[in-house]
């Protein structure tokens, strides 16, 4: 979360061990996969048809399942359903889960493992090493909900107090800078970035921050819905000071405290479409501009040596607007209404780890309001997740060790090998663009850096102290250690080995500020990658998110960064106006599609994943008839390898959701329901409804269809 304005785009949003339904918490980033707006007018989901409490087995998911399709709908009138239709039926949401695919088996399959090396790890040993003691001492701290109800809310006794005390607003600086350290999300976001325009340099970066809400809209959007959500929203802040000892009145006036600063904040923050655009979140200053014309009232010179980089100069302050409205409410707010928030912000944050009445409260706001989930994950799974977000290559090095095999890392680079000689062919055949933008094209492909499975050098951990029987402290001291890990970054030279996900994550992502394609080990197996299955299948899964993230480095927001990282425009006037005729046209379609009751997608917000979610499906496709040329191949299971690569693709893709999941994803999800990832797509595509002999007139052939790459 300290890591501010970074283009960092993925297959699908946040870490996926992250994405769970009990929590926004600082713990679990804001608005992931699975989290979602509240519908208290809608009908609850019937509970408890598929019990939370099944162990998944430690077996891995078929990466073409034959027993999925629904073989009554036509691939040409619904290509989702025709792939995924005996799935979607066979498989209900777990009650503790908001969304439920094929992708989740594969992270249940993950969570189990991770289990066994924690459990292992747990049990005190002389002999464990110090990585050992670290994560399994974590684990079992966390697991102990014994010792955590007998403390109830001593260990952030001292922190409550602190806040209680603060005597005048000069004060806030040095408290906001303390709940910093500790995973607190209030007033606003600082860590350490690249610089935008020199790739080579880290500065610091002050941006919008400060919500409990996963987004500024929901402050300020007026239908039903959102006013709705609002007022359950404040039910649960209201909740929380009851439970810290507030009598019902009192607590009931601090919660609408809390909503009015963070309103305040809000109608001060950026949309999520205007925020795509680099040259909006680019404000690079010196200190002084900031400190003394821009926000005046918050003594910045304390913030900054609190949080230990007293001598930085410059920083990028990613919204101007926004900290100059910080200096005005930090005017008109009383200093018994800042103490409210902050109070709220610390027991937000520090939640997961309380006593059973604050983690049951906490997810039945943001588990049930917000996703639509209707029981609590079991505890051991919140417990791995929990250590794999604080530390995160300590667990990977364990996980690495028993799941990743060389033959893994070197059938990954040739298939990204193979995609990225189809995504060369393909610039070089475009009828749209000069040859000028094409040769520059070409050579920021050939720059992309490949990072396959895990990192070449493990993070060090060594001076983050885990103490078993303080899961708190460990929580504590293990956001302290990341933030403060982000903040020494700054004016060093930009390190282009490190990861922003840990190895046990399924997903993978580009970063445009590198210029590197990067896959966990955790993506790197079945259904995505099945080497016991034919090329076809493996190039229709694996291959496209491959495809997707090379076509991430060309998209809406990719295509503003030149081969080093740096935010530069190498584009002719006249190929940028091509590009932007091609990128409308699919932000056009993609608002068409409804994504729940009056919800519609935003095509503005989804353009970059759809533009790669196109651009990668028929980069895989050219790469795989490469692979297969000359070869005649057999029909496998009645289909032709053309048929099994849109197959497997579309399979790794089959997900069942909640409405209230469904609708949250809408509204800040940058990636398409999942339907849409694939009927969006294969609608654009020639290829596929050759495959399948479809004709124009039906649904799944548009009449123009979009193409950008
Ligand atoms: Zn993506």
């Amino acid at each position: 979360m300290h890591r501010l304005s970074r283009f960092v785009v993925s297959v699908v949003s946040v870490a996926a061990l992250a994405a769970q339904s009990d929590s926004v918490a600082p713990k679990q980033e804001p608005a992931q996969k699975g989290t979602a707006k509240a519908r208290a007018h809608r009908k609850p989901r019937p509970k408890k048809k598929v019990s939370a409490k099944t162990e998944p087995e430690i077996k891995p998911i078929p990466g073409f399942d034959i027993t999925a399709l629904d073989t009554d709908t036509s691939p040409c009138v619904d290509f989702y359903q025709f792939a995924c239709g005996s799935w979607l039926k066979k498989n209900p949401i777990p009650s503790d889960r908001s969304r439920w695919g094929r992708f989740d088996l594969l992270e249940e399959r993950n969570l189990a493992i991770l289990r066994d090396i924690l459990e292992k790890a747990a049990i005190k040993d002389p002999k464990r090493s110090a990585v050992e003691q670290k994560i399994g001492d974590y684990y079992a701290s966390c697991m102990d909900e014994g010792a955590i109800e007998k403390q109830g809310t001593a260990p952030i006794k001292a922190q409550l107090e602190r806040i209680a005390a603060l005597s005048d607003k000069n004060a806030l600086a040095d408290e906001v800078a303390r709940l910093h350290r500790v995973g607190a999300n209030v007033l606003f976001s600082f860590g350490s970035g690249q610089d935008f325009k020199n790739s080579n340099e880290v500065i610091a970066q002050a941006d919008q921050g400060g919500f409990g809400l996963p987004d500024r809209d929901y402050y300020l959007k007026q239908d039903e819905d959102s006013i709705q959500t609002r007022k359950q929203y404040v039910d649960h802040v209201q909740k929380m000071f009851e439970l810290l000892g507030d009598s019902t009145d009192r607590a009931a006036a601090k919660a609408q405290t809390v909503m009015d600063i963070e309103s305040d904040l809000a109608k001060r923050s950026l949309d999520l479409v205007s925020r795509r655009d680099p040259a909006k979140i680019y404000h690079k200053m010196r200190r002084e501009e900031l400190a003394a014309s821009l926000n005046p009232s918050f003594e910045w010179t304390k913030y900054l040596a609190e949080v230990a980089v007293p001598w930085i100069e410059n920083l990028n302050v990613s919204e101007p607007e926004f900290f100059k409205g910080i200096d005005s409410l930090i005017n008109t707010t009383s200093l018994e209404n800042w103490k409210t928030y902050l109070t709220w912000h610390l027991v937000h944050s520090q939640a997961p780890f309380l006593p059973a009445k604050f983690v049951n409260e906490n997810f039945n706001f943001y588990g049930k309001t917000l996703t639509g989930a209707q029981e609590l994950r079991p505890r051991w799974k919140r417990c791995v997740s929990y250590v794999d977000g604080d530390l995160g290559e300590a667990l990977g090095q364990k996980y690495v060790e028993r799941t990743f095999g060389v033959e893994g890392k070197e059938r990954t680079l040739a298939m990204v090998g193979a995609l990225e000689r189809a995504l060369g062919k393909d610039i070089r055949q475009l009828d749209w663009m000069t040859p000028a933008t094409k040769a520059k094209a070409l050579e920021k492909l050939r720059s992309i850096t490949n990072k396959i499975g895990y990192p070449d050098k493990w993070r060090d951990y060594s001076m983050l102290i885990i103490v078993r029987g303080d899961a708190i402290g460990n929580s504590q001291r293990g956001t302290q250690f990341e933030f403060h890990r982000q903040l020494a970054k700054i004016g060093q030279p930009v390190d282009r080995t490190e990861w922003q996900m840990t190895p046990p994550t399924v997903n993978a992502y580009y970063e445009s500020q590198l210029n590197n394609i990067n896959f966990p080990a955790g993506i790197l197996q079945p259904p995505f990658f099945d080497k016991s299955l034919d090329d076809a299948v493996n190039f229709g899964a694996i291959g496209a998110v491959i495809g997707h993230e090379l076509t991430h480095g060309f998209d809406d927001e990719g295509r503003k960064f030149d081969t080093k990282g740096n935010l530069r425009d190498w584009w002719t006037a006249k190929d940028a106006a091509e590009f932007e005729k091609r990128a409308d046209c699919l932000a056009n379609e993609y608002s068409q599609f409804t994504v729940a009751e009056n919800v519609k997608l935003n095509g503005k917000l989804t353009l970059g994943e759809n533009t790669a979610d196109n651009g990668g499906l028929r980069i895989a496709y050219m790469a795989l008839l490469d692979e297969i040329a000359g070869k005649s191949l057999p029909k496998i299971d009645e289909f032709t390898p053309e048929q099994r690569f849109f197959i497997g693709y579309s399979q790794s893709w089959c997900e069942n959701a909640t409405e209230e999941a469904a609708r949250l994803h809408a509204l800040t999800n940058p990636h398409s329901e999942p339907k849409y990832r694939v009927n969006g797509v294969v609608q654009n595509m020639p290829e596929f409804q050759k495959a399948f002999s479809c004709s124009l007139g039906q649904p799944m052939v548009r009449r123009s269809p979009c193409r950008v790459w």
